[in-house]
C-alpha cells in the first residue's frame, strides 16, 4: 500500500470562486514580481466548449494579487488552421474572447533545444525563458490519447510546430554503421540536413531531425530504421523536456467535456455534467484524477469507449518516466 506522504496532491472545487483557496495548497510567494506564462488553448472558430475567459480571468487575477505578472501563452499548430500563423492564433483569441482580460496574449513560434530522454526537443522559446508557468488544461477526449489533459496539452502545446510534427511521426532514426557502405545517398535525401558524412563517419544531428523516414526508403543497404514511440509516450517525454526543472502548477478544467479536443468546430455536446476544476503540482497525478472523476460521473471507461484508445496509457508512462505519480490524495474544498 502506498504510503500517504508519498500521494501527490490533488485539489477539486466545484467552484471558481474557490480559486483562491486552492491556491493555498501550494508556494505562490515565488511567483512574485515574475514574468508567468499561463499556458492554455485558446481554442478554434466555432468550438464553442475552450476554457471560459471569465474563468482564466479569475486566474490572471490571482495571480496580479500575488504580484506576479502573468501573460496568455500558447504555441502555433501543426494542422490546418489560422491558428497555424502568430496573426491568425491571436485573430481567434480575439473572437473567443481572450483579449480582453486584462493582460497580454503571446503565441510562440520558435524553440530552444532542450535535451531530455535521450534526445533534443524543441520547447517554445517563451517557456524556456520562463521559471514559473501555470499550465490550465480543457478536459476532453482526444482521437489519439483517448483522453486529453495536462500531458497531452502541456506536452504538445508547449514545443514547436516542427517538434509536435515530430511527437506525432513518433520517428526515431537508428543506424546500423556495419551494413553502412557511406554512398551519401541519405545526406542527399534528408531536405533537414540532418545526416553527415566525413571520412567514412555517418552521424545524424537529432535537433534537425523530425523523424519522416525519408532517408530510410532511399538506403539501399538496409543500415537505417525508423523506431515509432507510441504517441502517448512522446507526449510524457515532450512535457519532461517542457518542464525541465520549473515550477508548474496545472489547472484541469472538468466543464463541458466532449469526447474530442478543442481544435475543431464543436459537434457534438459534452459527454456528462460539468465536474469543477482539479489543481496540482503534478501532471500525472491531475490527469489521473480527472479521469477518474469523468469515469465516476459517466459510470464507465468514457473516454476509452468513444476513442478506442487506453487513456491510462500515458499515466503509466508518465509515472514509468518519473513525470508524476498516478497515487493522488483528492482534497474537496
Ligand atoms: S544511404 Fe544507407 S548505406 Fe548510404 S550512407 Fe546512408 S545509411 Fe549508409
Ligand atoms: S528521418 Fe527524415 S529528417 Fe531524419 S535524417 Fe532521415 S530524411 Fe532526414
Amino acid at each position: 500500500m502506498v504510503k500517504e506522504k508519498e500521494l501527490s496532491k490533488v485539489i477539486f472545487f466545484d467552484k471558481e470562486e474557490k480559486l483562491h483557496e486552492s491556491f493555498r495548497y501550494f508556494n505562490f510567494l515565488d511567483f512574485k514580481n515574475k514574468k508567468i506564462p499561463i499556458k492554455l488553448h485558446m481554442g478554434e472558430i466555432k468550438n464553442k466548449y475552450h476554457v471560459s475567459p471569465a474563468f482564466v480571468k479569475h486566474v490572471v487575477d490571482e495571480l496580479k494579487n500575488l504580484g506576479a505578472k502573468p501573460f496568455l501563452f500558447d504555441t502555433t499548430v501543426l494542422y490546418l488552421s489560422i491558428r497555424r500563423f502568430k496573426i491568425g492564433y491571436k485573430f481567434i483569441a480575439a473572437i473567443n474572447g481572450y483579449l480582453k482580460i486584462g493582460c497580454n496574449v503571446v503565441i510562440g513560434d520558435k524553440g530552444k533545444n532542450v535535451y531530455a530522454n535521450n534526445r533534443f526537443f524543441d520547447v517554445a522559446e517563451e517557456l524556456c525563458e520562463s521559471t514559473h508557468i501555470i499550465a490550465i488544461s480543457h478536459v476532453t477526449g482526444h482521437n489519439l490519447t483517448g483522453f486529453a489533459g495536462a500531458i497531452k496539452n502541456f506536452g504538445m502545446g508547449g514545443v514547436t510546430k516542427k517538434e509536435k510534427k515530430r511527437i506525432h511521426s513518433g520517428g526515431q532514426l537508428i543506424h546500423f554503421d556495419e551494413k553502412c557502405s557511406y554512398c551519401g545517398l541519405c545526406v542527399k535525401t534528408c531536405s533537414f540536413k540532418a545526416i553527415t558524412i566525413e571520412k567514412d563517419n555517418w552521424s545524424l544531428n537529432e535537433y534537425k531531425c523530425i523523424g519522416c523516414g525519408s532517408c530510410v526508403k532511399t538506403c539501399p543497404e538496409g543500415a537505417l530504421l525508423i523506431k515509432y514511440l507510441d504517441f502517448q509516450k512522446g507526449l510524457c517525454q515532450s512535457i519532461k523536456a517542457v518542464v525541465n526543472g520549473k515550477i508548474v502548477i496545472y489547472i484541469n478544467v472538468l466543464k463541458n467535456i466532449t469526447s474530442q479536443c478543442d481544435c475543431g468546430p464543436s459537434i457534438r455536446p459534452p459527454l456528462c455534467e460539468d465536474i469543477g476544476y482539479l489543481i496540482s503540482n503534478d501532471p500525472v497525478a491531475i490527469d489521473k484524477a480527472s479521469i477518474d472523476m469523468v469515469n465516476k460521473k459517466t459510470k464507465g471507461n468514457i473516454f476509452q469507449i468513444n476513442n478506442k484508445v487506453d487513456p491510462l496509457d500515458q499515466i503509466k508512462y508518465g509515472e514509468e518516466i518519473k513525470l508524476g505519480s498516478s497515487s493522488y490524495k483528492l482534497i474537496e474544498l
